[in-house]
């Protein structure tokens, strides 16, 4: 089977675009008869996938099934189809956390046996108690661990993340400044439930780029 040859290609950010233009494929095909605007949306859908994930001849051949598809159930064999060759965000054990969030004396854990590292591309958590949230992100093959305030009083606005218009809060950065007790701090608006965000995250590059401009001095 070539399917054996193929090694995980797709990062989870590519699997979601790949879920969210097949969405666009679906409500199209719901709302239209018209061979050729469904044609033209596979066509915009086709361009968008290709400029966004590199991909050899035989990778090619497994996406393009995509363009085959005519209802919800096939977009749902079609996707899970599609899950031996995303490529899981590195597994993470409580001591792992921990050693990222060193100087945290009462470091919250997340529900790490809920979470699916098949579809996390940035893992984010909140405590409650003391309106922190977590970050860990994994950028040249390290992980990354950033720290902040969420504020939950949320408004609808668009994610500095995911970019989508969402619930979103204040999220505050602090990182030591270059001169001895000084301080650099970074708002930005970002999405309440960091699961849905994480969801929504179909370009991985630019969700680390964020992280780096929030932890710069
Ligand atoms: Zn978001």
């Amino acid at each position: 089977m070539e399917k054996q040859n193929i090694q995980p290609f797709l990062t989870v950010a590519n699997y979601h675009l790949i879920e969210q233009q097949m969405n666009k494929i679906l409500s199209a095909l719901a709302t239209s008869n018209d061979k050729n605007i469904i044609q033209t949306i596979r066509g915009i859908v086709d361009t968008k996938i290709t400029t966004n994930i590199t991909l050899s001849t035989d990778e090619t051949k497994l996406i393009e099934r995509l363009f085959s598809i005519t209802d919800r159930a096939q977009g749902e064999a079609y996707l899970e189809s599609l899950k031996p060759f995303v490529i899981p965000f590195k597994t993470l054990t409580a001591s792992t956390i921990k050693s990222l969030f060193k100087k945290e004396k009462k470091l919250k854990l997340p529900a790490l046996e809920q979470l699916d590292f098949q579809h996390t591309c940035y893992l984010a958590w909140d405590d409650q108690g003391t309106h922190r949230k977590y970050v860990v992100i994994e950028q040249d093959d390290k992980l990354k661990g950033i720290k902040g305030t969420f504020d939950h009083g949320t408004i609808k606005g668009i994610c500095a993340i995911c970019n989508r218009h969402a619930d979103v809060g204040a999220f505050t950065t602090s990182i030591k400044g270059k001169i001895p007790g000084t301080f650099t701090s970074h708002t930005n608006y970002i999405c309440a439930d960091s699961q849905q965000c994480n969801h929504h995250v179909t370009d991985i590059n630019k969700t680390i780029a964020f992280f780096d401009r929030i932890t710069q001095k």
